[in-house]
């Protein structure tokens, strides 16, 4: 149910992570190379390997998984200050776990535009 990839391990607790929220359908925890002060993930553990992929019927997930962010984000002392949201998909878009996932990056003012 959970994937292939290094992600559905840390779903099935098989390697370590630092969950800071856990659902029946999601599961957030923290980047092991942080880009920021604050870099969380927040992947389903439904196994979708990336953005392009999803279908309707994951509608009511999408949501789910964006309210996670918000309400992890504002957890962690983010809200009032900011924070950003990104999806890398595929090759060109950076994506190197093949595993949906929202990138939640804050503690700081963050460069526009991406490289
Ligand atoms: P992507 O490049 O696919 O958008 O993002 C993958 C993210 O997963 C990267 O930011 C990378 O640091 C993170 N990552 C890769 N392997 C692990 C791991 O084993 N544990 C955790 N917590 N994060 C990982």
């Amino acid at each position: 149910m959970s994937g292939d990839t290094i992600f559905g391990k840390i779903i099935r607790k098989e390697i370590p992570a630092n969950i800071l929220y856990e659902d029946d359908l999601c599961l957030a925890f923290s980047d092991i190379d942080p880009k920021a002060p604050t870099h969380i993930l927040v992947i389903p553990k439904k196994p979708i390997p990336k953005l392009s992929d999803v279908t309707t019927d994951d509608k009511d997930l999408l949501g789910h998984l964006l309210l996670t962010v918000k309400s992890v984000a504002d957890q962690l002392g983010l809200t009032e200050s900011g924070y950003r949201v990104v999806i890398n998909t595929g090759n060109d878009g950076g994506q190197t776990v093949f595993h949906l996932h929202l990138h939640l990056l804050g503690g700081r003012a963050l460069g526009w535009p991406p490289g």
